[in-house]
């Protein structure tokens, strides 16, 4: 029914039954189910309450996926201690499913042709931070009706990186809470100056109608962390990720990371703007995000009803290994894309992996 597949069908008609075979025919379940989603996929915004405590040795099933990604939701408390206080520190994982940017794509991967943003709502008692938003007006709209409806006061929203899709739902939630703060790190704010304009463009284009006119822009975080009711959020700079100067948000007192783009789960990774050089820095990025032995980590791009598992650190990982490893033995878009393809047959959006084999195999995808 498909590129890739088509040239596999011929091996599935075999009488042997093999693991190539089975790979085909779980693609084939979820593909029909991920289609019925993908029909409505502008309207789907979904919220996962967490908590770190039993998320270590739960099953990261993020490209190994029988059941279709659908809404849940579960309530968990976790309490945190220290010598001095306690303080119970909850996250809830809110996420929004839309079309995949990149609408260009080898034909027969349509039913996989979405994605979904996170953004992390991390709270106490009575006051909670943000980490991203939403960027389509509806999308940010019920992104501010759930967080009202938690009943928190919100005193900050934390961007993690300068990509339109993570920001531009801030100016619709600060007329909601007109006493919440953006920030973000200097880097990432220099950063968002630079291209703001491209990005506005790139979106109006693909969301015609869904972008705000002014989404606005977060100011410079001073100090070295967020503090919420007491606790340090603390933003740890990753360097060039899926973009340039990303950064995730730590949360040391429950072991949380809201990795923003540094993770992605269940989701091909974006890879339209990096290069042999800024891959290996982003395996790096991720060295460090392991290195802080996290018992959570939001992926920014996250199959909505996967865990949160810290395994998407190296899952991650493995694949851009596997792209820089294939990069080097294929000689065109088309053959790496289908060798990536073989490997993470069940990710969504692979308009992202096509955007960013294209980007591998031109002249200037890797200096
Ligand atoms: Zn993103």
């Amino acid at each position: 029914m498909l590129g890739a597949a088509g040239r596999r069908a011929g091996t599935a008609e075999q009488v042997r039954v093999d693991v190539h075979n089975i790979r085909m025919r779980r693609r084939n379940r979820l593909n029909a189910a991920r289609r019925a989603l993908a029909k409505r996929s502008d309207v789907i915004l979904t919220a996962v309450t967490g908590a770190t405590s039993g998320m270590m040795g739960a099953s990261n099933s993020s490209h190994e996926r029988d059941t279709p990604p659908t809404p849940r939701d579960q309530e968990h408390t976790v309490t945190t201690s220290s010598s001095n206080r306690i303080a119970p520190i909850e996250y809830r994982v809110f996420t929004a499913t839309r079309p995949g940017i990149n609408p260009d794509l080898p034909a027969g991967y349509e039913s996989l042709a979405w994605v979904a943003n996170s953004a992390t709502l991390i709270h106490g008692t009575r006051d909670a931070v943000l980490v991203d938003t939403f960027f389509t007006l509806e999308h940010s709209g019920q992104l501010a009706d759930q967080i009202a409806a938690t009943g928190k006061s919100l005193t900050h929203i934390y961007i993690t990186h300068a990509h339109g899709d993570h920001f531009f739902g801030i100016n619709t939630l600060k007329a909601r809470f007109p006493s919440v703060r953006a920030v973000a790190p200097a880097s990432v704010v220099e950063r968002i100056q630079t291209r703001l304009e491209a990005d506005t463009q790139l979106l109006r284009a693909r969301f015609p109608g869904q972008i705000p006119d002014d989404p606005g822009v977060p100011d410079s975080l001073d100090g070295a962390s967020i503090e919420l009711e007491g606790q340090s959020l603390i933003p740890i700079e990753t360097g060039f990720t899926d973009s340039a100067d990303s950064t995730s948000l730590h949360v040391p007192s429950i072991g949380l990371i809201a990795a923003g783009d540094v993770v992605y789960n269940g989701i091909h990774p974006f890879l339209a703007e990096t290069n042999g050089q800024t891959r290996l820095e982003w395996i790096d990025a991720l060295d460090k995000l392991d290195a802080l032995e996290p018992r959570a980590v939001v992926a920014g791009h996250k199959i909505p009803d996967n865990d949160d598992d810290p395994g998407n650190i190296a899952a991650t990982r493995t694949y851009l290994r596997d792209f820089i490893r294939l990069e080097q033995t294929t000689d065109t878009p088309r053959a790496l894309f289908d060798a990536m393809i073989e490997l993470y047959p069940d990710r969504a959006n692979p308009g992202s992996l096509w955007g960013g084999a294209i980007a591998a195999k031109s002249p200037a995808g890797n200096p």
